[in-house]
């Protein structure tokens, strides 16, 4: 169990509590305000934004030029983890994990990766879920499409299949707004891991275990693992428990079958 299991699962993890999709949570103006500027910042249309959203975006903006200043990065450091922490938190989640919530979540509208959208790359692979998907359909400037429960897991194994991890995403938690299928070149969670904002992504429940008697040390998951935390050694392949984030990707890309996936003690 993680911290936010313990405050918002209900003896469940968090992200599988029906609570946490509900659309009661938008009643907070500053989070519906939030969660439609998230949303409308994928979108190529010059949208005028509240003081709240453009002192945020601001903070935001700048953050990474700050945390990447000596002098400055360590002062900086812990208001960036608080402001992610409040606002706009992550957590790795393995492809079964992401499953079980569109089932959950029901609705899903598929709109364009906000951190890809950065970088000059639209592809739309952001899953809008539960009352956070409904709120697409209140936007008139937002490109998006609702999707089945079926197509979203088949786009899900596609993007494990392309090397993409999934991961689940908050609005002021507890609120859940989206499944991202995140590629970790441009992922501002695991930027934000990278300049030591470690609040903007948290590892997931699950580590990967690699079964001796399948693995062939071919050594094809090393390079698969986005967090390096897979290493060879004595002509067998491991993996650093300390720092698997439980993505799952190793076992997407192990042709043996020597990886499972387990849950933390
Ligand atoms: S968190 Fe992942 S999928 Fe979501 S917007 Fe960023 S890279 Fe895209
Ligand atoms: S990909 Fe599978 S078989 Fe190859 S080294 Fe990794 S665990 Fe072993
Ligand atoms: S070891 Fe496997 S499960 Fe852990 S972070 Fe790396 S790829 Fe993901």
């Amino acid at each position: 169990m993680c911290k936010f299991c313990v405050q918002h699962g209900k003896g469940n993890k968090w992200f599988h509590h029906v609570d946490n999709f509900e659309k009661k949570h938008l009643d907070d103006k500053q989070r519906l305000e939030l969660s439609r500027a998230i949303y409308l910042e994928t979108s190529k249309e010059n949208i005028p934004m509240s003081s709240f959203i453009a002192g945020y975006g601001m903070l935001l903006g700048g953050l990474p030029l700050l945390l990447r200043t000596p002098a400055v990065k360590y002062a900086v450091r812990p208001a960036a983890n608080r402001l992610v922490e409040k606002y706009h938190v992550g957590q790795v989640i393995t492809l079964e994990e992401a499953q079980r919530m569109v089932d959950i979540s029901g609705h899903v509208a598929l709109f364009d990766c906000w951190c890809r959208h950065r970088k000059g790359n639209s592809e739309a692979c952001c899953m809008g879920v539960g009352a956070y998907g409904d709120l697409a359909d209140d936007i008139p400037e937002l490109k998006h499409i609702n999707i089945s429960v079926e197509e979203a897991k088949e786009i899900m194994k596609q993007y494990e299949r392309k090397g993409c991890f999934h991961s689940v995403w908050t609005v002021k938690p507890p609120f859940i707004s989206t499944i991202c299928n995140c590629d970790n070149k441009v992922c501002h969670g695991t930027t934000g891991l990278a300049l030591g904002v470690t609040s903007a992504l948290h590892k997931g429940h699950e580590s990967a275990g690699t079964l001796p008697g399948k693995c062939n040390g071919c050594n094809l998951c090393i390079p698969a693992c986005p967090f390096g935390a897979r290493y060879a050694i004595d002509n067998l392949t491991t993996v650093d428990v300390q720092d698997c984030f439980g993505c799952g990707l190793c076992r997407c890309n192990c042709p043996q079958g020597a990886i499972i996936m387990e849950e933390k003690s």
